[in-house]
Formats: structure tokens, sequence, C-alpha cells
């Protein structure tokens, strides 16, 4: 539990400082390259990653394009976006659209 909850307080700790304009302006260009990422995401709706939204993903297997394909369904993680692009893991968009925009 403590896990989960210290990388959240953390995000909305860098929030604030990011608001207060302490943030620095290169972690400050992922956090646009996020929003960015975000704006025009299927699973979002107004500012959360949404629960009720869902997208399939088609996994092609290199070798083959037509065979090994598997589909697989992701949702939404339900987090409030304003505070979630701030999150040091990249992993945790859920369609892993973050994958280049690394705060660390
Ligand atoms: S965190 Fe990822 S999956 Fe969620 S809205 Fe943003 S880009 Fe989409």
């Amino acid at each position: 539990m403590i896990k989960t909850i210290r990388p959240i307080l953390s995000s909305y700790f860098q929030m604030i400082v990011y608001y207060l304009g302490l943030y620095e302006e290169d972690m400050a260009q992922v956090v646009k390259q996020r929003k960015w990422a975000c704006q025009d995401c299927i699973l979002r709706s107004g500012n959360w990653c949404s629960k009720k939204k869902h997208a399939s993903v088609i996994n092609y297997n290199h070798k083959s394009l037509f065979k090994n394909k598997a589909t697989k369904v992701i949702v939404g993680c339900g987090c409030w976006l304003k505070a979630k692009v701030f999150y040091q893991e990249p992993k945790a968009c859920p369609l892993n659209r973050w994958k280049q925009f690394n705060l660390k």
C-alpha cells in the first residue's frame, strides 16, 4: 500500500512545485509532452484517465505481420491527469504513450 501511495503523493507534490514556478525547465518540457500525449488519447475523459474507457491494442509478432497477433484490451487507470503527468515512472501510462517522456 505504501509503495503505491508514495509515488502518488510525490506526483501531487511535484504538481504544486510546478505551479509555484519552481520546476526545472527540462522537466517542465517533459510534463508538457505528457499533457500533449494525453490530449488526444482515447482513454481520456476531461482531466481523467477514465476507467470507463478502453482501447483494444493489437500486438503483432515482428516476424510475421499476420500471424501470431494478440489483441489486448487496456482500460484507463482512473487517475487525475493534472497530477498524474508528474508521476516519475513513464510506464504509468496504460497505453505506454509516455515511454519517451521520462522525468528522471
Ligand atoms: S495517461 Fe496514457 S492512457 Fe491515460 S489518458 Fe494519458 S496518454 Fe491516455
